[in-house]
């Protein structure tokens, strides 16, 4: 039953609203445990930047805030997660977003090790998502308020100009909120009803308005107990 909380496959899913501090987490989680971060979002805005055909297909859902359709999404994410850097494990940061990706990443035969769900509401989603800027090439993001770059509208490391995405207008978060509460959401009773039936994966629901360093201790926390229990329970493993 614990066996997916090895280390050698670690899978971890990052759900939440737009604005909860995912992608924060999912950078550090990934620095700590050594995986790859599979970031949709960041697939598809490299897909348009680089004016692939993805990117042709997909740029004018992006940029209004909409869901590209179920097909295109989990066929970019099975060709991802099957390369040789996710064999010892990967963090989902952005997918699933629907019940039918998370149906047809359940049909992959990578089993999610734990699910984290990020609660936050929604005016300090707004007042997140509308005040970030984004180095792009990097993907290092920044806040007007809470974490402003160093010289105003520039990258502290490169120097170079930040943008602010075309998806984080005020008019466009309400949307992808309103997106969230009925398409993405009912993923989270998805997966509680499959951690009560089967046992896995770990589910843990985290106040996405803690700070940041207190909740990246609070994840890595139990992932270290499930590893440790994991440990104790077999005894060659
Ligand atoms: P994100 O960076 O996760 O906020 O994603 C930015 C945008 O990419 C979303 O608003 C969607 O338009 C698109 N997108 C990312 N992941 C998915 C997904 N799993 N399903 C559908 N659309 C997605």
């Amino acid at each position: 039953m614990l066996q997916t909380a090895t280390r050698q496959n670690l899978c971890i899913l990052l759900l939440g609203p737009p604005g909860c501090g995912k992608g924060t987490q999912a950078k550090l989680l990934c620095k700590r445990f050594n995986i790859p971060q599979v970031s949709t979002g960041d697939m598809l805005r490299a897909a348009i930047a680089e004016n692939s055909k993805l990117g042709r297909r997909t740029q004018e859902i992006v940029n209004h805030g909409g869901l590209v359709p179920d097909e295109i999404m989990t066929a970019l994410v099975r060709e991802r997660i099957q390369k040789d850097d996710c064999k010892g494990g990967f963090l989902l940061d952005g997918f699933p977003r629907t019940v039918q990706q998370a149906r047809a990443l359940d049909r992959t035969s990578l089993a999610m090790s734990h699910v984290f769900i990020f609660q936050l509401e929604d005016e300090e989603a707004v007042k997140r998502i509308t005040g970030r800027r984004v180095h792009p090439a990097s993907g290092r993001s920044y806040h007007l308020v809470s974490k402003p770059p160093r010289s105003p509208g520039l990258d502290d490391l490169t120097g170079e100009p930040l943008i602010q995405r075309k998806d984080d207008s005020a008019e466009l978060a309400q949307k992808r909120l309103e997106l969230y509460r009925r398409q993405t959401a009912p993923l989270v009773d998805f997966y509680k009803h499959k951690n009560q039936t089967t046992g896995q994966p770990h589910c843990l629901v985290l106040d996405g308005a803690a700070k940041i360093e207190a909740l990246h201790q609070r994840i890595t926390r139990e992932i270290d107990g499930a590893v440790q229990r994991f440990l104790n329970t077999t005894p060659h493993a």
